[in-house]
Parts: C-alpha cells; structure tokens; sequence
C-alpha cells in the first residue's frame, strides 16, 4: 500500500504497546482487543509487508472514530489517527472501500449530505427562512443538524433569537467536508467540498458554528488542506460564553445537577474547554466526569451509526455509566451527535440536555 514514510514509522513504532489500549472507546465498547490502535497499526503494517490485502482490513479501519485519546495518551508521539485517516484515503484510491461506507461517500457527493437527504423539516426550513436576509453574522448549521437533528438545529437558532442577534442561516448552506474527511480523508473531493464551503463563508465577517465537528474541520483542517477563508470562525459555545457575559443572552439557573460531556473536536483538537463551562454554569449545577476536558471520552455519533449502531449503542451507555459513577443524574453536551447518540440510549429517570434545551426550556 501507499503510504507516506511518516505514517509508516507511526504504524511501525505503535503497535508493542498497551499504554493507549484502556482509554479506546469503541474497544471499551466492544471487549475486542481489534478495535484498538495497536491492532489497528499491526493490520496496516501486514498489508504494507504485502502479507494480507488491503481489503482485509477495512471494515477494522472503520471502526476508529478517529477521536484522537490514543493520540493524546501516547506518550511516544505516535499518531494513529493519522495512518487511520491515511488508509481510507488510499483504500478510496484503490477502490477497496467498503459498499457501506461507497454508499455514504456517494451520497455526501450526490446530496450534500452522507445521509442521502432531500430536505430538512418544515419547522426548520420556517426557521431557516426569517434569516434570509444577509446581514455580517452566520449561523452555520451543519449537516448532521439540518438533515438528522432537526429540533436541535432550530433551537440553536431560537436561542440566538431570543438574544436579539441579527443573523443570517443559508438555505442551501454547503456540506462542510467533515463527514468525507472522516469517510476518505484528505482526498481532491474532500478539498473541493471544503472549498465550496469556504466560498459561502467569504461574505460574513464572522461564521458561528454550531457542531463542534464542523467547526473542527472549518477551523482546523481546512489551514491544514490549504482551504481559506476570510471569516472570522467561531464555535457555538463560545458565541453563547459571549453573549452571556455581555448581557445580551439573559439565561436563568435551572437548578439541575449535570455534568458536561466535552466533544474531543473542542476540547482536544480546538482547545475549548472553558467557555462551555461558563455556559453551562450558569444554566445548571455543573460537575465533572472522572475523564474531562482533553481527557474526554467519545460518547458516539450519527455517522457512525449508519454502519455500527450496536456499537455506538454501547459507546453512549458507557459514557451514561461514566456519569453515573461520579453521581450525576444527567449530561449536558454540545456535540450535535453526542446528543443524538445519548439521548437514543438514555434510560428514563436520565436526563441528556443540549445547551438549548437548558436556555429554551
Ligand atoms: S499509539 Fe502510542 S500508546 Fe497507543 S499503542 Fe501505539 S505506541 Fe502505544
Ligand atoms: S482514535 Fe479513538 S477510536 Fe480510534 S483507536 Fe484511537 S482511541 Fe480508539
């Protein structure tokens, strides 16, 4: 297979180890020593040695949520988010994609969307419609959001409504890239979607994110593939953290004992720890996970889902057990999917909010 001499060194030097091998999600999830990132880096490294076929592989590869814990645990430097992430790409190249994973790729090429939808629901397509107008601000919703969490959406622009901000939300707001880069990584098609999404995002001075998944690849990846764009980029808790604090936002305590599930695309990769925590605190009586901020624990997601729902089920309850331990009675999360993932799980007694549920009521 071909593969860039960096990543062969990270897949060769990675896979002794078992430093990482207790914090995978997905293998805390699933019992299975394959899910982990020492496996995953022994299976590449059979394939570069021409012992088995790339084919032989792929479904493991797909099962890395690319959440990056083994990452930020290894303490060697080695990365196998990148060799994951690599792999997919060249699987693309080589036509060895799995037909599961073909399908979802074709629909984010097809439809905008990995879901292969058509259109959002009619009360977000109402609330999309009063912020027509072009004003400096946008609200950029996401495709998870828009096709697949339609109550959620809206209240991300409820709340902003309630602040008085004057936005605007694109009708036909572009896909972001984030679900091809986690589909194929850094291939031409990703970039030019990436691009397109650029392009819409030129003519605001400033661009909130709502999902913490786009807003990685929005402020993230896209430097990293060369994408510009003009706008100032801002993630949704961070936009709220602001509003709070200048008044403009007027929230009250809700008095409910939570705890925050922080998405690792804030905490890890962005860096944003503090600010939900304002939000929240001033909504809820917040408490921590044993493993927070940049040690967060992956808690699921929508595309994912498409291919593994059993697993995903088990990722969530996990992180709902998590919480349990540490007393809480409910999670607070600001991750589009995490919610989704969650809330499909949550047994009754259980209480799974997003921030706007605790701002809306
Ligand atoms: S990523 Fe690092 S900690 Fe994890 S198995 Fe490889 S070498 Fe060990
Ligand atoms: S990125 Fe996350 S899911 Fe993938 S191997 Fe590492 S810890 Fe496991």
């Amino acid at each position: 297979m071909i593969m860039s001499e960096k990543s062969k060194q990270h897949v060769d030097s990675c896979r002794f180890c078992w430093m990482c091998h207790h914090i995978c999600p997905i293998g805390n999830a699933t019992g299975q020593e394959r899910n982990t990132a020492r496996a995953r880096a022994l299976g590449i490294s059979l394939v570069n040695r021409e012992a088995i076929d790339l084919s032989e592989i792929m479904d493991n590869i797909y099962e890395c949520c690319t959440c990056g814990a083994c990452v930020h645990d290894c303490i060697t430097g080695w990365d196998p988010v990148m060799f994951t992430k690599e792999t997919r790409l060249q699987a693309a190249l080589e036509d060895k994609l799995p037909d599961y994973i073909n399908k979802l790729v074709d629909n984010c090429l097809e439809t905008g969307n990995a879901y292969g939808k058509a259109a959002m629901c009619s009360d977000l397509t109402e609330a999309i419609a009063r912020h027509g107008k072009k004003t400096d601000t946008l609200l950029f919703l996401g495709s998870d959001a828009r096709y697949m969490m339609c109550k959620q959406a809206k209240g991300a622009i409820e709340v902003l409504e309630r602040a008085g901000v004057d936005f605007s939300v694109l009708s036909d707001e572009p896909d972001s890239g984030a679900a091809l880069d986690f589909l194929i990584g850094a291939a031409d098609e990703t970039k030019e979607q990436m691009k397109k999404c650029a392009g819409a995002l030129d003519g605001y001075k400033t661009v909130v994110v709502y999902d913490p998944n786009d807003a990685k690849a929005i402020k993230q990846l896209y430097p990293e593939y060369g994408v510009q764009t003009k706008a100032k980029v801002v993630t949704y808790t961070t936009y709220l953290a602001e509003l709070i604090k200048s008044g403009a936002l007027k929230v009250k305590n809700t008095g409910k004992a939570v705890v925050y599930q922080d998405p690792y695309q804030l905490s890890r990769d962005l860096g944003e720890t503090e600010e939900p925590r304002t939000v929240i605190s001033a909504l809820a009586e917040l408490s921590e996970f044993h493993l927070n901020r940049e040690e967060t624990v992956f808690a699921g997601n929508i595309l994912m889902a498409q291919y593994m729902p059993k697993v995903m089920e088990l990722v969530a309850k996990r992180r709902i057990f998590n919480a349990e331990a540490v007393g809480a009675k409910a999670i607070v999360t600001s991750s589009v999917s995490e919610y989704a993932s969650l809330k499909a799980v949550a047994e009754d007694g259980f209480g799974i909010y997003s921030i706007e549920d605790l701002i809306l009521g």
